[in-house]
């Protein structure tokens, strides 16, 4: 066994592996697969349906907002996003947080005007911006804000006031790890393989009069529309990674909820940054504090040979994935939701012991 800090694709519950290895050979009693059924087999649209229903009730919302589950990553999003709801002629104001809301940017710039309406470059992406630091455009078809920067390791912790314009976030990293005002948001995507699931699958839920917003001159393939109005089944479905996705959203139930696990993932994000804090300057946090992400801890060693010197003796004690990523380096330590309190806790006490050896 080992402690598996991976930023994703990442760490899944062992009980949805464990009962999607007991049932992967004959579903139900249907004498096949999942894997081999038909996304239109009444077993398939069952799984699409309460998955969409799940997702829906964690989040607190109601059926003015649709779930749709579609493939391409959160990287598609970036491009789906503009060529949906950024006009000619309008401006879409993006908020710069780091490595991948520089990403939607960049996406974003290729279909259509953007506007920065806060960017944490100049600092080198360790803070959010404060409100007086955000400069929303009146006439913005939408703002875009990245709600956990899986890189650079901040998170919002408040969300912005933008008046009347319709909010979006990539929620990829944080999604379901915490209680959320998930009605401020007119659309949230995720990609599912960090607190959702596996790679394949990635969601998105918006506003079902925002979704049918956008212009039918772009691929049907690419329009929210085309989704929304087939529940997502437009076309063969990542089915494999819908059905573990609604295993999780189950366990995420029965672990009690995003409460429950917004307490359990302030505890384990507190246990390893009080290892950064006490280790007197040995350690190096990334993020400003009031900013620090629950989901992906990030820091350096102050002597780089002593970073070599950790991942290896961390790797050989059991605890892999946590080089960071390689255009940063230092470490990161991800503990989305499928992370234990006593594997956190179990990092951080390695964290300490190595510190007093090393420094
Ligand atoms: N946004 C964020 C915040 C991410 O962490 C990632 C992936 N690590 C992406 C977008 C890109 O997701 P994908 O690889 O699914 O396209």
């Amino acid at each position: 066994m080992v402690y598996n800090f991976n930023a994703g694709p990442a760490l899944l519950p062992p009980a949805v592996l464990a009962e999607a290895q007991a049932e992967l050979l004959d579903y139900h009693g249907t004498g096949m697969s999942i894997l081999e059924m038909s996304h239109r087999s009444a077993e398939y649209e069952a799984v699409n349906t309460e998955a969409q229903t799940r997702l829906l009730a964690l989040l607190g919302l109601d059926d003015a907002y649709q779930v749709l589950f579609l493939q391409g990553g959160a990287s598609l999003q970036f491009a789906m996003v503009p060529m949906n709801f950024l006009p000619p002629n309008a401006v879409a104001d993006y908020i710069l947080t780091g490595a991948w809301a520089e990403k939607a940017v960049a996406e974003a710039g290729v279909v259509g005007e953007v506007r920065i309406a806060a960017s944490t470059r100049a600092g080198g992406y360790r803070t959010i911006p404060s409100a007086a630091e955000i400069n929303v455009a009146p006439h913005a078809a939408y703002v875009h804000l990245t709600s956990n920067e899986t890189i650079h390791g901040v998170q919002w912790h408040q969300w912005p006031d933008v008046g009347d314009r319709p909010l979006i976030a990539d929620m990829s990293s944080d999604i379901l790890s915490r209680p959320l005002e998930a009605e401020r948001f007119s659309m949230i995507y995720a990609g599912a393989q960090k607190n959702l699931g596996p790679a394949g699958v990635t969601v998105v839920i918006a506003r079902r009069d925002f979704l049918n917003s956008a212009p039918d001159t772009i691929p049907a393939i690419l329009r929210y529309a085309t989704h929304a109005k087939a529940q997502s089944l437009y076309h063969t479905p990542p089915s494999f990674g819908v059905y573990l996705l609604l295993l999780t959203l189950r366990w995420i139930d029965a672990e009690g909820g995003v409460a429950a696990l917004g307490e359990r993932n302030t505890q384990k994000a507190a246990t390893l940054y009080a290892a950064i804090d006490q280790s007197a300057g040995f350690y190096l946090g990334h993020a400003a504090v009031p900013d620090r992400s629950l989901m992906n801890v990030t820091f350096r060693l102050a002597q780089e040979a002593d970073e070599r010197a950790f991942l290896q003796e961390a790797e050989a004690a059991g605890f892999v994935g946590l080089a960071g990523h390689r255009s940063v380096g230092g470490i990161r330590a991800s503990i989305y939701n499928a992370m234990t309190i006593e594997g956190a806790t179990a990092l951080a006490d390695f964290m300490t012991n190595f510190a007093q050896r090393r420094g």
